[in-house]
């Protein structure tokens, strides 16, 4: 597990609001429960959660969002989770969040986002890049050596990116307004549009015209998909074409085979897919198929908060489920340095750092 940790890692697919730490959502549903908006007793036992079917999530996301949903905490959210992830030597991080109006909050799309960010410029436990111009010929990425794990003192790089999150219950005129909103906070971190969001709710049709309106721009597209058999939907996306997929859980072997002749990068979330019933279990999630068929993959955590893992873990339990050695698990990390939706940059700076651990880590 130790190793797993030392392991630089890259995450693809975290949601902001799915990878708050429990303690600070005890912190927040106690005082709204001091001020008589919920009542503490009845939430509790849901935030220090059981088992989570994949409906019962999205139950749970609006209790979540009623915790969350301020600017200042939106902030605070924002700052933990980067630190979070840091202090686990992820050093490339994409989070995806859904920008939310909130009339009775004064909150709009952007100044929900104008808060996102304000929380990334306040990470104290980490040093955050967030531009491609931090990174320069005296400054590169790094990440702490397994040897100093623990007793490091030098403070954590991670590259953070944003990802704009549509949400399925949105109309196409909410979704073209993220969109261009992506577009205006491109100098701001801001690099790609990803949907999400119950997938038992909404039409494809809806997102389509924000998601075409999407690649016209030039912006980097990840797109949730077969959660739920949803034959048709499922086609669509892979005719669709985006540069990633999440899930991939519910595919026919037609799919399958389309999936695997586009190779299109999916980000693999096993222990959300077990707990939510996307996969039967974690001996049975299509991980192995897609790994032993080369396809370009990525572990990530998708809710770490919610389902109580980490990155870290997730390698951890790819190595202790299929047998994986530390070679293909540093490579497995390593390839997925080539999806990032970051520039060529970045990319350069995140080999360097894959270069300098393989003497330690392979
Ligand atoms: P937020 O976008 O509010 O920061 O993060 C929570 C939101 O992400 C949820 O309300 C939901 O729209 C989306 N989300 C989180 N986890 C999942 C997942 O496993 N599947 C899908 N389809 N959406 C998710």
């Amino acid at each position: 597990r130790e190793w797993c940790v030392a392991l630089p890692k890259v995450e693809l697919h975290a949601h902001l609001n799915g990878s708050v730490r429990d303690s600070t959502l005890l912190e927040l549903a106690k005082q709204l429960s001091d001020k008589g908006v919920i009542v503490f007793e009845d939430v509790k036992g849901v935030i220090m959660k059981n088992g989570r079917s994949l409906q019962e999530c999205f139950r749970l996301f609006e209790l979540y969002h009623i915790l969350t949903t301020d600017h200042d905490t939106v902030a605070r959210i924002t700052k933990e989770v980067v630190e979070d992830f840091a202090a686990e030597n992820v050093v490339y991080l994409e989070i995806r969040t859904t920008p939310k109006n909130n009339e009775a909050k004064g909150m709009t799309k952007r100044s929900y986002m104008n808060a996102v960010i304000k929380g990334l410029q306040t990470v104290e436990a980490a040093e955050v890049v967030l531009f491609d111009s931090n990174l320069s010929t005296d400054k590169t990425l790094t990440c702490t050596p397994m040897s100093e794990l623990g007793g490091d003192t030098r403070k954590k790089m991670i590259c953070v990116r944003l990802l704009l999150s549509i949400d399925r219950r949105e109309t196409t005129l909410a979704a073209l307004d993220t969109v261009n909103l992506a577009m205006e906070l491109k100098d701001q971190g801001v690099i790609g549009i990803d949907l999400s969001g119950n997938p038992v709710v909404g039409e494809w049709e809806t997102y389509l015209p924000a998601l075409e309106h999407a690649k016209e721009l030039g912006i980097p597209i990840t797109i949730h998909c077969g959660e739920v058999a949803n034959r048709k939907e499922i086609q669509a996306v892979l005719d669709f074409c985006p540069q990633r997929l999440g899930h991939v859980c519910c595919l026919n072997d037609d799919e399958w085979k389309k999936l695997k002749s586009s190779m299109i990068p999916v980000e693999i979330c096993l222990t959300s897919n077990v707990m939510t019933g996307g996969a039967p279990s974690l001996e049975l999630h299509h991980f192995a198929d897609l790994y032993n068929a080369k396809h370009p993959l990525s572990l990530c955590t998708d809710d770490s908060g919610l389902f109580s893992t980490s990155l870290s873990n997730e390698y951890y339990l790819v190595a202790s489920t299929f047998g994986l050695g530390k070679a293909e698990l540093f490579q497995l990390a390593q390839d997925a340095v080539e999806f990032v939706f970051a520039g060529d940059e970045v990319k350069k700076s995140l080999r360097e750092v894959f270069k300098r651990a393989e003497k330690e880590l392979k």
